[in-house]
C-alpha cells in the first residue's frame, strides 16, 4: 500500500560491476539496474564506439565510478592471497574485487562481468556472481597453490622454488592433494 519500510536510500535489487569486456559488451547501456566500475577499468575502454556508449551510460546515470576504501583493498589482498590468485591480479583487478565487496553490502546480488578466471574467482569467494563473456564463467570460487615439479613442495604465490629453482606449476588445492592432473 504505501513504501516498504526499508530505510536505507541506497539498497539495490541487483548491481553489475564491469570489467573492460563487460563495457565493450554494453552492459552500461542494457544492464536493468545500475552499473559500477573503477576508474583504472574505464581508462582501458579506448576504442570509439565503447568510448560512446560508455558515455551515453554515464549520462543516462546508469554508470557509477568509484574508488574503493583502502581498507577494502587489504581484505581483497588478503583473500586473494587465501585463494592463491594475488600474483595473478593486476591493481586495476584489486580495485575492481574492492569496489565489488562494497557494492555487495548495498545490493542482494552483485554480478561481476569479466572473462578474467582469477577476477571471477575472487568474486564468487566475495558471494558476488560471475558472468563470462567469451568464456563461460567459473561456478564456484576455488583454492589455488602453487607446486615445485621438481622436489614437490607446495607455496601461496606463483614465482620460483627456493630450493631447487624450478618454475611453480599452479595446481588446484584439492587436486594438489590428491596428487593427480
Ligand atoms: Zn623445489
Amino acid at each position: 500500500m504505501t513504501t516498504t519500510s526499508g530505510s536505507s536510500a541506497g539498497a539495490c535489487d541487483v548491481a553489475y560491476v564491469l570489467d573492460a569486456v563487460g563495457f565493450f559488451a554494453g552492459y552500461q547501456l542494457t544492464a536493468p539496474q545500475k552499473t559500477y566500475s573503477v576508474p583504472e577499468v574505464i581508462n582501458e575502454v579506448k576504442d570509439p564506439e565503447s568510448r560512446k556508449s560508455l558515455r551515453l551510460g554515464i549520462s543516462a546515470g546508469k554508470v557509477i565510478i568509484k574508488d574503493p576504501s583502502p581498507e577494502s583493498i587489504t581484505k581483497i589482498k588478503e583473500l586473494a592471497a587465501e585463494l592463491g590468485e594475488l600474483g595473478r591480479l593486476s591493481e586495476a583487478d584489486i580495485k575492481l574485487l574492492a569496489l565489488t565487496k562494497e557494492v555487495g553490502k548495498a545490493c542482494r546480488e552483485v554480478i561481476v562481468v569479466s572473462d578474467d578466471r582469477s577476477v571471477q574467482n575472487v568474486a564468487l569467494a566475495l558471494g558476488a556472481k560471475a558472468q563470462g563473456i567469451k568464456r563461460r564463467e567459473l561456478r564456484k570460487a576455488r583454492k589455488y597453490v602453487y607446486v615445485c615439479p621438481s622436489c614437490g613442495r607446495v607455496f601461496s604465490e606463483p614465482g620460483t622454488c627456493p630450493v631447487c629453482g624450478a618454475k611453480l606449476v599452479r595446481v588446484r588445492y584439492s587436486k594438489a592433494l590428491k596428487n593427480h592432473d
